[in-house]
């Protein structure tokens, strides 16, 4: 039996997958995850030979030899928890960066999810302004969408409208959210686009799509997502309501300094 299906790596991967289905997050097969994987994660995967290899349609020399453990094409997050070895995989990058080897996993024979580029992508970008990332998730969180759809797309006033909907949102994302326009999605362009944000805020918002988002841990990017989330559903709530009060700057700045957190200087007035 492979260890690897009751460690804890696949017990946290599978509650996130879980849990993101249950918020309404990942209809159908949409969302996908990808986690950079330290060679100790692996056990005796990683010293099994390779059950195939996949092409990835995309070159990522950076991470030649890196290990991931991805969610899989067409696969529903609804089921993984019932069946992970069919639905998820764990890939190496091989040495010529434009293929994987499959370790473990899509024992259907299955492969990996068609965001691969965009997440590899967003793992080079990303480990140049964090080394410690390790996680990327991907999903269409009701209120987010429904908030690109009437809210200005300014990066600026999209933070801070996050900002002031829960006196917590700043602390849990003061470098902010990027946001891309309508774009053609399991494109290079958006991929590309999505990677360059990634650089400066660990939340990238697809107008009209979903999220983007980044951490160097499960709990912490399903949080990054909970709360922007929560946040857009307060504005939801009250977006066609007169608004008697807010959170002011002042306040803001007040939060930033109880909770030492160094909100974006720019956004703030
Ligand atoms: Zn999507």
């Amino acid at each position: 039996m492979d260890d690897i299906l009751h460690s804890e790596l696949m017990t946290e991967m599978i509650r996130t997958a879980t849990e993101m289905y249950r918020h309404g997050w990942d209809e159908r097969n949409s969302g996908n995850i990808s986690i950079l994987l330290d060679e100790d994660q692996l056990g005796n995967v990683g010293k099994l030979p390779a059950i195939r290899t996949i092409p990835m349609n995309f070159t990522a020399k950076e991470l030649s030899g890196r290990c991931f453990l991805v969610t899989g094409t067409g696969k529903y997050f609804k089921n993984i928890r019932y069946a992970p070895e069919r639905d998820l995989g764990i890939i190496r990058v091989c040495e010529n960066g434009s293929d994987a080897d499959l370790l473990w996993g899509f024992s259907d024979g299955g492969s990996f999810t068609s965001e691969l580029p965009a997440h590899l992508m967003g793992h080079i970008s990303r480990l140049k302004a964090d080394p410690e990332n390790k996680v990327i998730l991907h999903c269409h969180p009701s209120n987010i969408l429904a908030m690109t759809f009437v809210h200005s797309l300014d990066e600026r006033e999209f933070t801070r409208t996050l900002w002031q909907m829960c006196t917590e949102s700043m602390i849990i994302f003061p470098d902010g959210v990027g946001v891309l326009p309508w774009m053609l999605c399991g494109t290079d362009e958006i991929a590309a686009a999505t990677a360059q944000k990634l650089t400066s805020s660990r939340i990238v918002v697809w107008a009209q799509h979903g999220i983007y988002a980044c951490g160097r841990c499960l709990d912490e990017t399903f949080g990054l997502i909970e709360t922007a989330e929560k946040a857009a559903e307060i504005y939801m709530k009250i977006a066609h309501l007169p608004r008697l009060n807010t959170i002011n700057d002042d306040q803001l700045r007040q939060i930033a300094k109880r909770f030492n957190v160094t909100p974006r200087e720019e956004y703030l007035e």
